[in-house]
């Protein structure tokens, strides 16, 4: 109609207290951590006098990072409802505009709407649509008017005064290609992350998406998030949504479990197009391989310690074993031994159960031998090659085309970093093949409850006997 006419005009839709039924944090199931952090930015809006008669400054922005539909419009709206506070909100993709300054106008627009009715929330859902690293792929017209409206969000972000009390939400899947320019001091210099939700998240995320729905029966959740593994919040809701138009066709009175089966079968076949899914079989291979990486972890006194292990996909890795990242300063050869043992453990987990290896590993491959060349090329750490290293800290490994060694120390180099890694995955497939009993009950446990952390290892293997490695060179 006449949108036309409305160019220039800010999109931005204000939802206030009177129009908006308003979302709290009640909405908002699993999502602790992320739920944690932002519950300071609701003290921050509903009294901000109080932070900054110190002197103190109010953040200005945060960044929440995660998949598509696992609550962060919703957790952005959420903060506004807690706070009480008018909730401005534009995606990125409505940025990017073919006219000319049009997009630098609307973010105007929209930060002195949210200033005139502060405190406030600004959302900007897609960041990465409009704050892509500039220079970059600047092979279309419409890029200069993305970089017009980035700078104009940079500098209005940057004119904030210390009593604006706006705070400036955005969310990305893609937080590697925003321009670091975006996260700088007292712009979004906090990223929150929003991550798929666990078993016992989507079991929470169920119950709320019941709520308004008429069931037949009692459901078990737990089967329900049992059925769901990869599903998000907004796929989760989705099933929800579909049981009862799937119920209302076939002129039923309540939702049965059925019912919320046929509309998980019918979502997880548009999952699968897109390939979100993983296979039953898929899914033990890869409790197999993370509890492969913890248990030869815990095994091993100079591996680092463990703080949790997951099978809930995030971003292209399947699974993840977490350790406490530990400053080390100096690394003994013992300690690379056992973190690349470590890390082989995930397939040797898969040679010792299934008699069988696949391609999970790749990554696992790509770091020891990154590592093992390391110690044989860089860090002398090797018996045939010796005190010798080929590191050049003044050029940038620019080495190229010759390198600094013979063809003969090439072929050497090659065999030594072959048999440091071969060595260290015989020494994983032993210590799993020595606590195999361990290592099955840990994938099992994992397969059921998806994350564990290092409380659910000790009910396991006991207290870890070697828990504080101190490195000194006596
Ligand atoms: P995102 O912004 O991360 O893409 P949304 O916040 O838009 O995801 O989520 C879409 C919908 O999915 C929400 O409106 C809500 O109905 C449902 N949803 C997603 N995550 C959750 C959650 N953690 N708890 C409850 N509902 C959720």
């Amino acid at each position: 109609g006449g949108q036309i006419f409305n160019i220039g005009k800010s999109k931005a839709k204000l939802f206030d207290e009177k129009t908006d039924t308003r979302t709290s944090f009640k909405d908002v199931a699993g999502l602790e951590g992320a739920k944690e952090e932002v519950e300071e930015i609701v003290e921050f809006l509903r009294n901000p006098d109080k932070y900054t008669s110190l002197g103190g400054k109010i953040p200005k922005g945060a960044l929440l990072v995660g998949p598509p539909g696992t609550g962060k419009t919703l957790l952005a709206k959420a903060v506004a409802g807690e706070a009480k506070v008018p909730f401005f909100s534009l995606s990125g993709s409505d940025f990017v505009e073919m006219f000319v300054g049009v997009g630098a106008s609307r973010v105007r627009d929209l930060f002195k709407q949210a200033k005139d009715k502060s405190p406030a929330i600004i959302f900007i859902d897609e960041i990465d649509a409009i704050g892509r690293a500039r220079g970059k792929n600047n092979f279309t017209g419409s890029n200069d008017e993305r970089e017009n409206t980035l700078n104009q969000l940079l500098t209005e972000m940057d004119g904030f005064g210390t009593n604006t009390n706006v705070i400036v939400l955005a969310a990305t899947n893609r937080a590697d290609v925003l321009d670091k320019a975006l996260m700088r001091a007292g712009r979004f210099d906090r990223q929150i992350y929003v991550d798929l939700p666990d078993i016992r998240e989507r079991k929470e995320i169920f119950e709320v998406h019941l709520r308004p729905i008429k069931t037949a029966e009692t459901l078990d959740l737990d089967f329900l998030a049992r059925q769901t593994p990869g599903f998000s919040g907004a796929d989760i809701a989705n099933v929800c949504n579909e049981a009862a138009l799937i119920a209302a066709r076939n002129e039923k009175k309540a939702v049965t479990k059925q019912d919320f089966l046929d509309a998980v079968d019918r979502i997880v076949g548009g999952l699968e197009k897109k390939n979100k899914i993983i296979t039953p079989g898929e899914k033990e291979t890869i409790a197999y391989h993370e509890a492969g990486h913890a248990t030869t972890s815990w095994m091993l006194e100079h591996a680092a310690p463990l703080v949790k292990v997951t099978i809930v996909p995030r971003g292209q890795s399947l699974g993840a074993a977490w350790y406490l990242p530990e400053e080390r300063l100096i690394v003994r050869p013992e300690q690379m031994l056992d973190e690349m043992c470590a890390t082989m453990g995930g397939r040797a987990a898969e040679k010792v159960i299934f008699n069988k290896i696949s391609t999970g590993a790749l990554s696992d491959l790509e770091k020891v031998t990154k590592q093992a060349r390391a110690m044989v090329t860089i860090y002398g750490l090797n018996d045939i090659i010796g005190n010798t290293t080929y590191y050049d800290s003044s050029g940038q490994d620019s080495y190229g085309f010759s390198k600094p060694y013979s063809e003969d120390t090439a072929r050497k180099i090659d065999a030594e970093i072959s048999k440091i890694i071969e060595e260290q995955y015989q020494r994983a497939i032993k210590v799993l093949t020595d606590n195999k009993d361990k290592l099955t009950t840990l994938a099992e446990r994992l397969l059921e409850k998806e994350v564990i952390f290092k409380e659910d290892l000790e009910k396991i293997f006991g207290k870890r006997n070697f828990e504080k490695d101190v490195l000194a060179l006596e």
